[in-house]
């Protein structure tokens, strides 16, 4: 997959995609990422980037024409063919008014060829951006970053680890919180079995079995793969319940599901209501 970056601030990228499964995607051409610095696009003796809005107010934004400019050096297929979904392109705009990135968002986007990222800054981007030249805007969260490259190594990083060879054991992916995809079937132990299918990942336990007397539960050292099928279900399940309910509506749930968060439900009111 080739992933263009365009960015004021070139920099800011060493270091966020040049560690662990990301550096290695690099490495192995499994994801190309390329940044480009839109103050190469700017023809002034100052490189000038930005300006004051129109209609008065704070701040400076982010003028149209290095975005466009760099944007039609790279090639990309034209807009009305990327929206048409004909290309395998998408090129998006980084936004905090942008439509939240998430899981399956990342999914989507790992099965494009080319996506191209555009991060702005100071009070944002001038609005002809998103109206003719990006095919959407994606916001991380509901909150106000002071610019558009975090937001991109988190999409880069979401998207790199789900394209095809990123992470050594496939079956990684299908079974992490909020994972839509089928876990590959493996055979040692459990886990692919387990898959999160949308609801938080269950916990994680590693040597040593014993530590500061904090002892692993006992499920897990029994060898006991249904068991411990059981356990990773149910605790998926109980996590879920507990941190992220909004979630549970979308997960297809077992009558064994069911009666157990119901249980689980059961005693949670039960202590609310022996706390009072
Ligand atoms: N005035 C804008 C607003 O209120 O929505 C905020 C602009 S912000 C200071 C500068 C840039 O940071 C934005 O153009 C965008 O590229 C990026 N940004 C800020 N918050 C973001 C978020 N939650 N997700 C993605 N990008 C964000």
């Amino acid at each position: 997959m080739k992933i263009d970056i365009l960015t004021i601030f070139p920099d800011f990228f060493r270091g966020p995609l040049d560690y662990g499964i990301i550096r290695r995607a690099r490495e192995a051409a499994i994801a190309a990422v390329q940044i480009h610095d839109l103050r190469a696009f700017a023809h002034d003796r100052h490189r000038t980037v930005d300006d004051r809005p129109f209609g008065g107010g704070e701040g400076m934004v982010l003028k149209p024409e290095p975005i466009f400019e760099c944007i039609e050096g790279l090639k990309v297929t034209p807009r009305e063919q990327r929206l048409a979904g004909r290309s395998g392109e998408s090129v998006v705009l980084l936004s905090a008014q942008g439509t939240r990135f998430n899981q399956a968002e990342a999914d989507k986007l790992a099965g494009l060829e080319r996506l191209v990222l555009i991060c702005g800054r100071y009070e944002g981007v001038d609005e002809r951006v998103s109206e003719h030249l990006a095919d959407r805007e994606l916001s991380i969260g509901d909150y106000v970053l002071s610019g558009g490259e975090l937001g991109a190594a988190v999409i880069v990083d979401a998207v790199t680890r789900l394209l095809p060879g990123a992470l050594g054991n496939e079956a990684s992916t299908g079974q992490e919180s909020f994972s839509t995809r089928s876990p590959l079937q493996s055979s040692n132990g459990p886990s692919s079995t387990c898959s999160s299918r949308g609801l938080l990942d269950y916990p994680h336990y590693t040597r040593p079995a014993d530590f500061r007397g904090l002892s692993v539960p006992e499920v897990l050292v029994s060898g006991n793969h249904e068991e411990i099928r059981h356990w990773r279900r149910r605790t998926a399940l109980a996590k879920t319940l507990r941190n992220r309910p909004d979630l549970l509506a979308e997960v297809q749930l077992s009558g064994e599901d069911k009666e157990f968060l119901a249980s689980t439900m059961g005693k949670n009111a039960f202590d609310e209501g022996t706390k009072s």
